[in-house]
């Protein structure tokens, strides 16, 4: 099967060949048809698999022709990452076409996110919590809505959002075209399915919980001590030119960075606390090769998108099965070859056992030949107590004297809307929209990026 034969636009197909795709993948091949026919889709497509482009190009070629100044397409992506890669990828596959698209994420100003609400970029690609938030002001209109498309929607489960689909669901038209995507298929998932979609074209079922096909799987046995000194040892011998790492939390996420940054590895980090530029800059040296190491918790690092990215490294085994398949989808992308590394402690060889059972195979293990198996540990990735015991103190005063001031100022009869998409919840750049008659070409794709998205993926020349 070829591009062509999914009868795509001219302009979407010379595009796909700039961005050097030569046939189309599982997944665009079997929901590319549907979704060009109008027809409501349920895929499971974990990342990796090119869902990505198969709900875009039909969405592309849907409002080729269509008048612009009216947002026609909504994605919900579960974070700001995300958000901002699928911008990217819909500016990529857009850009000899005048469909313009903006994200909507938190942790950044209302400004630029607003004027692309008010001028109705046509393709808005959000995360809940913050699009609900430009909701309650009349100017975000979705009126002329024709297609919605859910992504990730498991992740938006396990981070909460369930109830902000819902709300948002009350927006939104009734009659569209609705796209939904899931990695797995758990029971509230399910259900949203079925108050969601109309009898829709159901792709890919089966293949859920396999990992990309060409990822090398490997693991690890290690003292829990001693992964940081196994991770360096494998950069510093070659074995590993970059690598994305997972932690558990974020706290190993900052302690792995400086104990790399001390051994002298270029390292940077990503995760929740992180502000929208610190993600950026990360995600952007990491593109760019200026740093080799990238560490990630879960939830940031969802969306991230580096191409030909060729190891990533569980640091800690994931507790969910689920997130090892989601994890190791970030190498081995779109039948690259990739390899995917597991440390794992005697504490987590239960964890192993479970993932090896869906994955229904066991999997190598490693013993690195020159690595001191005994060596003492330099320095530990947890804090010690006394200072954590310091750190809980200081929050919890940090959060006494907040809600002091929220209670003085609400006796002073201050109150107000208040924004909601707080803490973790996504929240991003807004791509700006580049308006009609623009000069054509990629809608906006300059404006609003800059600085804050971390949309970009590295492709040599591209951008
Ligand atoms: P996704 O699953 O949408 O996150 O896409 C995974 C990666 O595969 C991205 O880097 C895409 O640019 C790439 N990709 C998508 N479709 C194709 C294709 N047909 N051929 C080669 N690479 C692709």
């Amino acid at each position: 099967m070829s591009f062509a034969e999914l009868k795509l636009h001219p302009s979407l197909l010379s595009a796909i060949k700039e961005l050097g795709f030569t046939k189309p993948t599982a997944i665009q091949a079997d929901a590319i048809p549907p979704g060009l026919a109008g027809r409501d889709l349920l895929a499971c497509a974990a990342t990796g698999s090119g869902k990505t482009a198969a709900f875009l190009l039909p969405i592309l070629q849907r409002l080729l022709d269509k008048p612009r100044g009216r947002t026609r397409a909504l994605v919900v992506a579960p974070t700001r990452e995300l958000a901002a890669q699928i911008l990217q990828d819909l500016q990529d596959l857009g850009v000899h076409t005048p469909v313009t698209g903006a994200a909507i994420y938190g942790g950044v100003g209302m400004g630029p996110q607003e004027h692309a609400l008010r001028s109705g970029v046509d393709v808005i690609i959000a995360c809940p919590g913050r699009l609900l938030d430009h909701l309650k002001s009349n100017y975000a209109n979705f009126d002329a809505l024709e297609v919605l498309v859910l992504d990730e929607a498991d992740r938006m489960l396990d981070m909460g959002f369930l109830p902000d689909i819902k709300r948002l669901l009350r927006h939104l038209p009734t009659k569209r075209q609705t796209l939904f995507f899931s990695a797995t298929m758990p029971p509230p998932i399910a259900q949203l399915t079925r108050e969601m979609l109309k009898d829709p074209v159901t792709i890919a079922l089966e293949r859920q919980s396999r990992p990309a096909t060409g990822i090398t799987q490997a693991l690890y046995p290690v003292s829990q001590d001693l992964k940081s000194a196994l991770l360096a040892t494998l950069l510093e011998r070659g074995d590993m030119k970059e690598a994305l790492v997972f932690t558990r939390t974020k706290h190993r996420a900052n302690r792995l960075a400086e104990f790399l940054v001390k051994r002298g590895l270029s390292a940077d980090r990503i995760h929740g606390n992180r502000s929208q530029p610190q993600r950026t800059a990360a995600l952007e040296g990491f593109k760019n090769g200026k740093i080799r190491v990238l560490v990630a918790t879960d939830i940031a690092a969802r969306g991230i998108d580096v191409e030909e990215l060729g190891h990533v490294v569980n640091f800690d085994v994931p507790l969910v099965p689920a997130d090892y398949i989601h994890r190791i989808g970030r190498t081995g992308r779109a039948e690259a070859v990739g390899d995917a590394f597991t440390f794992v402690s005697r504490e987590e060889e239960g964890d192993i056992g479970a993932i090896e059972k869906v994955l229904g195979k066991r999997l190598p293990r490693v013993t690195v030949p020159d690595f001191d198996y005994n060596a003492r540990a330099e320095a530990k990735l947890e804090i010690p107590l006394a200072e954590r015991i310091a750190q809980i103190r200081a929050k919890k005063a940090e959060d006494r004297s907040r809600s002091a001031a929220k209670g003085a100022r609400r006796g002073a009869g201050g109150g107000g809307g208040g924004s909601s998409s707080g803490g973790g919840r996504g929240g991003a750049p807004s791509g700006g929209g580049g308006r009609p008659g623009q000069g054509g070409g990629r809608g906006g794709s300059g404006g609003g990026r800059g600085g804050q998205g971390g949309g970009g993926r590295g492709r040599p020349g591209g951008r």
